[in-house]
């Protein structure tokens, strides 16, 4: 057939496992090179595999595979960073396993994305040296833009005009901010404080790391939050089903975006 080299080496992110048979299991990895695929690792459930700890959701390995079939397969597997400090925090496991499910949901097979993928390390980086919950919504809208959903934050989405210091309404149909006289042509949306809009725009003037040094009161985290998680709701709406994807609407309600507050993370 053709000379395509029998394996190849890659770095990334393990984003899920599912275990198939005995001992084997498949992962879904977002590599720099080859984008987001899946690959077996032939009994990586067994005591004595030489690549178990080195495939868990959540690691950024590096990774020999081999060409198959159907599948590709794993044939080494070597941690680069396992993110110790998430693992052993049920608040920040939480932010990052949402986060690596946000970039399965937004990427496509073997479509590689090197500003995503350093996005993702980035946020799993800030959340190993115990950021706060908010570093997430850089994540988030940082992922909406280079996925061609960012929203308008600087003037109204719909017209255009400049945004007076008073409080807007963000409406994810519209694209963005609202003017208030476009309110009635805008559809659904959320009513924005001046203080959340501030801290919207802030995501465009700074690096994770610096959003994630921002103090956020409970109050305005929640804002922030639930504003964010509206466009990401709609932007996710209008992503191509595949089949693939079709087979996991039904675990669409699970998806909810991380709060600040360890009982509503409970309550998930
Ligand atoms: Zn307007």
């Amino acid at each position: 057939m053709s000379d395509r080299p029998r394996v190849y080496t890659t770095e990334g992110v393990i984003l899920r496992r599912r275990n198939i048979g005995e001992a084997d299991s498949i992962f879904t990895v977002f590599s720099p090179t080859e984008g987001k695929f899946d690959a077996v690792a032939r009994g990586v459930r067994k005591a004595r595999s030489h690549m178990r700890g080195h495939l868990e959701p959540l690691t950024r390995s590096k990774l020999l595979i081999a060409h198959g079939r159907t599948l590709d397969v794993f044939t080494q597997a070597e941690t680069i960073s396992g993110y110790r400090a998430i693992r052993e925090d049920l608040d920040a496991c939480t932010f990052a396993l949402y986060c690596a499910e946000l970039i399965d949901r937004f990427s496509a097979d073997r479509e590689p994305h090197q500003d995503v993928y350093s996005l993702l390390l980035d946020v799993l980086d800030a959340l190993d040296a115990k950021a706060p919950p908010h570093a997430v919504r850089h994540f988030e809208l940082s992922l909406l833009s280079f996925m061609g959903y960012e929203p308008q934050f600087d003037a109204c989405a719909l017209c255009g005009a400049r945004l007076a210091e008073e409080d807007v309404l963000l409406s994810a149909s519209a694209g963005g901010f609202v003017c208030h006289d476009c309110r009635s042509r805008a559809g659904a949306g959320r009513v924005i404080s001046v203080r959340a809009i501030k801290v919207l725009r802030y995501t465009r003037a700074s690096s994770l790391a610096q959003f994630a040094a921002l103090k956020l009161d409970e109050q305005l985290g929640r804002e922030v939050q639930s504003a964010v998680a509206e466009l990401i709701r709609y932007a996710l709406d209008r992503e191509p089903l595949s089949g693939k994807y079709l087979d996991q609407v039904a675990r669409l309600p699970r998806l909810a975006p991380p709060v600040s507050d360890r009982d509503d993370v409970q309550s998930l």
